[in-house]
């Protein structure tokens, strides 16, 4: 039986700060005994596309990096290279992807440690892991920073996927800790049966160079599978690797469809690819899971935007077990109203009781569960846990920011500087009228 830990995203007070809440899961799960004095330490997060706005916010990330200092760690935050998924990819390079999360508050000098594209400039800095216990997947490739750091805490903000139908620690450590050609593996790039370059083609829907948008498609493909013609796109199966870039494009006017059961296996897949990354960094025991289910938007960071939750905050979340952490997760949101408003309204899932994101996170509608059926078929974790609730640390005083109180520290600049307050007092109306004001 795997144990969960939770905590509510409730907070009136410094001991129930949703960071304080982070670290104190942290030591309620018993992650620094993972961290032995130097031991290189991979905090691994999905750091967000160009303007997304629903990922993990740095300060969380900063608390860990603390906390696995404090206990002799050498800590570094981690992410990989992607598949391009979109005409526009802008972490698809080291360079692009420092670029990206910079941009979005994550840089070494917010972090307290560096920030390391573990799968290398173009994504192919990786370790083959052989994986005979795989669903569908029998090799994966992992990102080298990743596979050869001591232990990692896997950092999750559970939301919506539009392929895995829900992203959370499986879906963390499965796509996040592989490389590019390992994203293209569990994508199922080149797969004779489930993959792209078995996709229907349907080139009569186009229309050539009538269409707004020819030229961006004849420059889509890195690898020239999709070529646009006087009469008409054409698709070079055997060319094509599968890496999504032009789903933006021939995808959306229809000519490029999915081949039968491409969403589904692919969630299978991630729970392989999960299962290889967990044995490239050495086993389960070197790997925490801390799920964070705030900002519960129906898709993933990794798309250009943030939709309104789906359903609101339900708290945070701490496992050494990846299966058990996202069901209790979705559990939760199962158990949870909807959001108004948002996409659940509009799929008429808004009572507790019906699984949400089955309806709003998958493109397809494909089941929340073949992530963790998978994961706990081929050995990543256990479908039977305990949830035990957490409370909040009675002691704040690691989260003062400072030990100095304001009549020692601030007493001594103010006589030295003497300005803050006005020699007979600030100018003002001595009463005013107060019914009037409200
Ligand atoms: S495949 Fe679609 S996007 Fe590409 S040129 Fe034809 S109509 Fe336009
Ligand atoms: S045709 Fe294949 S390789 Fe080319 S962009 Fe599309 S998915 Fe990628």
């Amino acid at each position: 039986m795997a144990k969960v830990y939770f905590m509510n995203d409730r907070s009136q007070s410094l001991e129930t700060s949703l960071v304080a809440k982070t670290t104190t899961l942290f030591d309620k799960a018993e992650f620094g005994k993972m961290i032995n004095p130097g031991d290189v330490v991979a905090i691994k997060l999905h750091m967000g596309e160009y303007n997304n706005t629903a990922y993990i916010r740095p300060v969380y990330i900063s608390a860990l990096v603390e906390k696995v200092k404090s206990l002799g760690g050498n800590p570094m935050v981690v992410d990989t290279t992607t598949l391009p998924y979109s005409p526009f990819a802008s972490r698809a390079t080291a360079l692009d992807h420092l670029n990206t999360i910079a941009r979005n508050g994550f840089t070494q000098g917010v972090l307290g440690c560096p920030v390391v594209i573990a799968d290398g400039y173009i994504g192919t800095d990786d370790m083959n892991i052989d994986l005979p216990e795989g669903f569908i997947l029998k090799e994966q490739y992992i990102a080298s920073a990743i596979g050869l750091a001591d232990c990692m805490i896997m950092v999750s903000h559970f939301k919506g996927h539009p392929m895995g139908t829900y992203g959370g620690a499986i879906k963390n450590t499965g796509v996040g800790c592989a490389s590019k050609r390992g994203k293209l593996n569990l994508h199922l790039g080149g797969h004779p049966t489930y993959g792209l370059k078995n996709r229907p083609w349907h080139d009569q829907l186009c229309t050539a160079k009538e269409c707004p948008t020819w030229e961006l498609c004849d420059n889509v493909c890195p690898v020239h599978a999709i070529k646009v013609l006087d009469t008409g796109a054409t698709f070079d199966r055997e060319k094509c690797i599968g890496c999504l870039s032009c789903v933006g494009v021939a995808g959306v006017c229809g000519v490029a469809g999915f081949p039968d059961d491409y969403f589904d296996v692919t969630a299978a897949a991630i729970a392989d690819s999960a299962l290889a990354a967990v044995k490239a960094i050495g086993g389960p025991e070197k790997v925490g899971y801390i799920n964070l289910a705030l900002d519960i938007s129906p898709w993933c960071d990794c798309v250009n935007f943030s939709d309104r939750p789906i359903v609101p905050n339900l708290g945070i979340f701490a496992s050494k077990d990846p299966v058990a952490i996202d069901l209790a997760c979705l559990q939760k949101a199962t158990e949870s109203g909807g959001m108004p408003d948002s996409i659940a309204m509009a799929k008429g899932v808004m009572d507790p009781g019906l699984p949400k994101l089955t309806a709003c996170g998958s493109m397809m509608g494909i089941s929340e569960f073949i992530q963790p059926n998978v994961g706990a078929k081929i050995g990543l974790g256990s479908k039977e846990y305990e949830l035990e609730e957490v409370p909040p640390l009675e002691d704040p005083q690691p989260f003062l920011f400072t030990e100095v109180p304001p009549g020692i520290k601030l007493a001594k600049t103010f006589t030295k500087k003497g300005d803050i307050y006005p020699e007979g007092g600030f100018k003002a109306e001595k009463e005013v009228d107060i019914e009037d004001m409200r």
